[in-house]
């Protein structure tokens, strides 16, 4: 054995203990620390040939790396939608690493079982019913790109061939229909062979995000093939919601596999003043949702759910003569686009055995309210404008006068000590979202925020980025 790996085998407690002490002095100022700080990041170095040895690679790393990271992790980090890792789940992951199994395979059982347990509590937690299977992927883009394949699988099947086999070229063009789809959408599509193109956008209702199901209605009345429909609940902008119940009542009348990316807002369902949004989630034949955002566990985490099985064994079969054959229940590898991974599970079983639905509501309540007293608060400026109303945990505004890019640049940029806020257009108006579904986060995160916005109109009557 190479002595640097020898020396660390060696001193093995103390390094975790290293490890551990820098974890809690990164953890105990992540509060603090600027959330988007404003130091480069390091030169790159060449490889080195001879190593320094875990210890100094610590130093190295807290050294060069560590001032540059953001404080992503942290209660006001309120771009994109961007969740935190709570105590439990950190620990999780942590020993994800140590016992580094290879869920895939019945042949090496545990790993699998411990994730279908987990999928057991998900499914519950989202009221989604039995006949959802779900599997663990990396993100919510891949739980949108294998809900969708699986949809093209079933397309297949209505029109008599096997795209699985035959090749995407068997089924002539597909059509896939949304009102305000996430990018990740389109994304899958390219991946699958569908082709971007093949996203055909349905009006939303007026001044919404949310499909019209009047006019989903007439886009499938000019389908004379299967197609495929995406229904969103919550939408990065403003947290808006299709009727899904309504959406779903179209298959009585028109031939379409519905899959529903409810990467973030599957978690109104734990809210009982906000469950009605998600109802009729359970009627969809495949669902996403993201894990590393609400739940709060760390990247990469997400679930993909669906009621045929069969068909996502089809696409994603990976057929070798030592990993057996795909019998009833498919092993993971059969199930996804990786064949070995880790046990992702374990961040997401760990956080939910520490807290418990009744933790997990009283986090999204939370960061519900402090989206609302965010909204409420900001109508108070002059300077500032809503455009949608928080309708969930994202607020979406803009600047009252002239808001261009440049300018709501200019202001996410000043911001950006105590806040990180991403910019976006919605309805064509250049805007910034806060979006809040760190555990973190409270009150006192959304008055640092308001304070901040009152402190830079108060400080120039010209307005931001004017100089
Ligand atoms: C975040 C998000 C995605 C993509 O998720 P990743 O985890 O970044 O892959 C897809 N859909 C919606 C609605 C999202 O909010």
């Amino acid at each position: 054995m190479h002595h640097g790996l020898a020396l660390d085998l060696a001193h093995l407690p103390q390094l975790l203990k290293c490890v551990q002490d820098q974890a809690t002095s990164f953890l105990d100022r992540v509060a603090e620390r600027p959330v988007v700080p404003l130091a480069q990041p390091p030169q790159e170095v060449p490889l080195p040939e001879r190593g320094v040895g875990a210890r100094g690679g610590m130093r190295d790393f807290v050294e060069r790396w560590e001032p540059a990271l953001s404080a992503s992790a942290g209660p006001r980090y309120l771009g994109f939608v961007t969740g935190g890792v709570t105590p439990a789940a950190l620990a999780g992951d942590w020993l994800t690493a140590v016992a580094d199994q290879n869920v895939m395979s019945s042949a090496d059982d545990t790993g699998q079982r411990l994730e279908h347990e987990t999928i057991a509590w998900l499914r519950e937690l989202f009221g989604l019913t039995r006949e959802h299977q779900g599997t663990f992927v990396s993100g919510a883009t891949m739980s949108n790109t294998v809900g969708l394949a699986i949809g093209r699988e079933w397309v297949g099947e209505r029109l008599g061939v096997s795209v699985a086999e035959a090749g995407v070229a068997a089924l002539g063009p597909v059509r896939v229909l949304s009102g305000s789809p996430h990018s990740s959408v389109p994304k899958g599509l390219s991946m699958l062979g569908l082709g971007r193109e093949a996203l055909a956008s349905v009006p939303t209702l007026p001044g919404r995000e949310a499909v019209d199901p009047m006019a989903l209605e007439a886009a499938l009345a000019q389908s004379d093939t299967p197609c495929i429909v995406v229904a969103n609940a919550g939408t990065v902008n403003t947290g808006d919601f299709d009727d899904l119940r309504a959406v779903a009542a179209l298959r009585g009348r028109y031939d379409f596999w519905l899959h529903v990316d409810a990467a973030f807002g599957a978690f109104a369902a734990l809210s009982p003043a906000e469950a009605h949004l998600v109802e009729g989630l359970d009627l969809a034949d495949s669902v996403c949702v993201d894990l590393h955002k609400w739940l709060n566990v760390p990247y990469d985490s997400a679930v993909q759910f669906t009621r045929r099985r069969d068909l996502q064994a089809r696409v994603f079969q990976n057929a070798a003569a030592y990993l057996g054959p795909l019998g009833d229940v498919p092993d993971c590898v059969h199930l996804t686009p990786e064949n070995s991974r880790r046990l992702r599970a374990l961040a997401a079983w760990f956080t939910l055995r520490a807290y418990g639905r009744e933790g997990y509501r009283e986090i999204v309540e939370r960061c519900i309210a402090c989206a609302r007293s965010l909204a409420a608060s900001l109508e108070q400026i002059p300077e500032l404008r809503l455009l949608a109303p928080a309708r969930l945990n994202v607020v979406c505004f803009t600047l009252a006068d002239d808001p261009t890019p440049a300018r709501l640049a200019g202001l996410a940029r000043e911001l950006a000590d105590q806040a990180f806020l991403t910019p976006t257009v919605y309805d064509g108006v250049p805007a910034l979202r806060a979006a809040f579904s760190n555990w973190r986060t409270t009150d006192a995160d959304v008055l640092t925020v308001i304070e901040a916005l009152r402190a830079k109109f108060a400080a120039t009557t010209a307005g931001p980025g004017s100089s």
